[in-house]
């Protein structure tokens, strides 16, 4: 997956930037260190990349989606746990739910509604189990 040069939602130059300056201080503590990010010089929409590549997850985001991708992890990460799945076997899962390659199975490059279809599979799946 190729990201456009232009911005979906402000029309900006879109720039590969080391991690360290969109997250600085936080850098570390994000474990972005040596990572590299899509984003908009313009309005500051972005995308993270597989990891020790520039290759990107999906689309750039604005700061409504990237919150969306923020919650669906958190609840994909707590689903996973509590099923007693391993990250390998729960990305395996994901793939396999969602019908993607698992190239493009990674939530930091989701769009809002493959979000919101995850954060179902997820209630659904873990309502199933408990019942
Ligand atoms: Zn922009």
């Amino acid at each position: 997956m190729r990201v456009s040069e232009i911005c979906r939602y402000c029309g900006g130059v879109i720039r590969l930037v080391p991690a360290e300056k969109v997250y600085q201080a936080a850098t570390e503590r994000l474990k972005q260190q040596s990572q590299w990010i899509y984003q908009c010089q313009n309005c500051n929409a972005r995308v993270g990349c597989h990891r020790d590549s520039k290759r990107p997850l999906g689309n750039v985001a604005n700061e409504v989606l990237r919150l969306k991708r923020m919650e669906t992890h958190q609840i994909f990460d707590a689903f996973w746990r509590s099923q007693g799945m391993s990250r390998t076997a729960a990305y395996r899962w994901l793939a396999k739910q969602m019908k993607l390659p698992a190239e493009l199975a990674h939530i930091g490059g989701f769009e809002m509604e493959q979000c919101q279809r995850l954060i179902s599979l997820c209630h659904h799946t873990g309502d199933k189990e408990a019942a």
